[in-house]
């Protein structure tokens, strides 16, 4: 059997990886229409910071790995038509014919509202663009960022690390707003207030783009010729290439059923092409992150010759380290529970990090007011808390009762964890100091 996939980033990776362990004796290949396979999308932010030397080592695999367990690589190759009923791909070097396609061409950075050319708004997810991106941020002391979400303040903080000052526009009225409340955030929100470098336009939708010009909503804005724009607002997946022939979701993405099949038999879609069904709420959601995608390939590729295993819900975890600030998320956010069919009761408190520091982590926790279980964490620390996302990821995932959780077995150790009894009596249990 040949299997074909498109697209050789995190989805389409790990379901080559997957498929080679579970059908060793069948054909698979990989097609990219980049040169090179495996670059990470954060890359130029950790150049710029200084993590990592230069583009060239944000890769988290190579073309000689992949081809070491035997999948087939056409790099350099893009897809141009997509015959799907015909099991035909024309691609620049030529037709790939195929007995399962999987479809992993992932999202663009590029908003299909926007009045703009690909030239005018740099882009950064891959390492062509990231190269353009990262020459035009060098010849400028200026930057504007489009877009407040976890890549643009990843950027912004980068940038400004790198000497650069910032500017950012966000049509929402906060920060990081897929990931977290407002109300959880303020303490985050008024230190980036105190940057120097930075300033960011909340409330501004962007209209036009351009070098000369940045035009939103209400703010009009003119820079001088060269100040780079970047664009990091919301993916989204680009489905013209496909539309006459897959049924797609109201919310743009191609529809799939629990393994991952496409309404073309044959055809399996993975990754930011499509949406997936949540641990939390009750309409399948989506979710461009790379845990998702690797997810959805690895459980794509078992499902290729037989429907056997279904993909299991997620709860969109998040961590990042901005500014300074360690910030976890998963599951429900508060201003997103008027479509939980539950009640929802949240609480918001401080902890010391642990007995010796005087560090805090903020949380907040999201539970269903009448089962008590666990629907939602947000952290936010100086101190590197972000991997505790984790663990309450799985505990959603389990759909773990708050009491339950108290009463788990966990480490105790003074330098890195905080213990207090409960000195409450007769309260009702689930309150402000009420530690999970
Ligand atoms: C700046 C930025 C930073 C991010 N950081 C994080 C992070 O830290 N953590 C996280 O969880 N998520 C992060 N994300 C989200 C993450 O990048 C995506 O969810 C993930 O890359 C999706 O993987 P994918 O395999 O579905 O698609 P993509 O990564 O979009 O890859 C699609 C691949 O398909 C190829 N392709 C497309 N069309 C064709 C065609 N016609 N022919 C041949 N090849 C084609 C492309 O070249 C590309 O290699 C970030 C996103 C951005 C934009």
């Amino acid at each position: 059997m040949k299997i074909v996939i498109v697209g050789a980033s995190f989805s389409g990776v790990s379901c080559a990886v997957e498929a080679r362990k579970n059908f060793p004796n069948d054909e698979i290949v990989l097609i990219d229409k980049q040169p090179d396979i495996g670059y990470i999308p954060s890359g130029l932010s950790l150049v710029l910071k200084g993590a990592i030397p230069s583009l060239e080592d944000a890769y988290f695999i190579n073309q000689k790995e992949l081809e070491q367990i035997g999948i087939t690589l056409c790099l350099d190759t893009c897809v141009t038509e997509f015959q799907l009923a015909n099991h035909l791909l024309i691609t620049n070097h030529g037709e790939v014919t195929f007995d399962k396609l999987v479809l992993a061409t992932g999202s663009s950075q590029v908003p299909k509202n926007l009045d703009m050319s690909d030239k005018e708004g740099l882009t950064f997810k891959d390492k062509e663009t990231s190269a353009v991106t990262l020459n035009k941020i060098q010849q400028s002391k200026d930057v504007i960022v489009i877009g407040a979400g976890q890549a643009g303040l990843e950027l912004s903080d980068a940038l400004i690390q790198a000497g650069k000052v910032v500017e950012v526009i966000e049509t929402m009225n906060y920060p990081l707003y897929k990931y977290f409340d407002k109300d959880f955030l303020q303490p985050f929100i008024n230190e980036l207030k105190e940057e120097p470098s930075l300033k960011i336009y909340f409330e501004e939708t962007i209209n036009t783009l351009s070098e000369q010009e940045v035009i939103a909503s209400n703010l009009k804005k003119h820079k001088g010729q060269g100040v780079p724009v970047i664009l990091a607002t919301s993916v989204r997946p680009n489905l013209a290439i496909f539309k006459k022939q897959l049924q797609l979701t109201t919310e743009q993405t191609i529809y799939v059923d629990k393994y991952l099949r496409t309404s073309q038999p044959d055809v399996f879609a993975i990754g930011d092409l499509i949406q997936v069904p949540s641990s939390v709420l009750p309409m399948p959601t989506y979710v461009p992150l790379i845990n998702t995608a690797v997810q959805t390939g690895i459980t794509c590729a078992k499902n290729l010759k037989k429907a056997i295993k279904p993909l299991q819900p997620v709860c969109q975890t998040v961590g990042t380290h901005l500014f300074g600030s360690y910030l976890g998320s998963c599951g429900l956010l508060e201003a997103e529970s008027f479509v939980y069919p539950g009640d929802v009761a949240s609480y918001t408190y401080e902890m010391n990090v642990s007995f010796t520091s005087k560090d805090v982590i903020r949380k907040k926790i999201l539970y269903d007011a009448n089962s008590f279980v666990l629907l939602g964490v947000q952290l936010l620390s100086s101190q590197p808390v972000a991997d505790k996302i984790n663990q309450y990821a799985l505990m959603i995932n389990q759909k773990m009762v708050l009491s339950n959780i108290e009463w788990q077995e966990k480490i105790y150790h003074p330098e890195f964890t905080y213990l207090k009894p409960d000195l409450y009596i007769n309260k009702k249990r689930v309150s402000d100091d009420y530690e999970i």
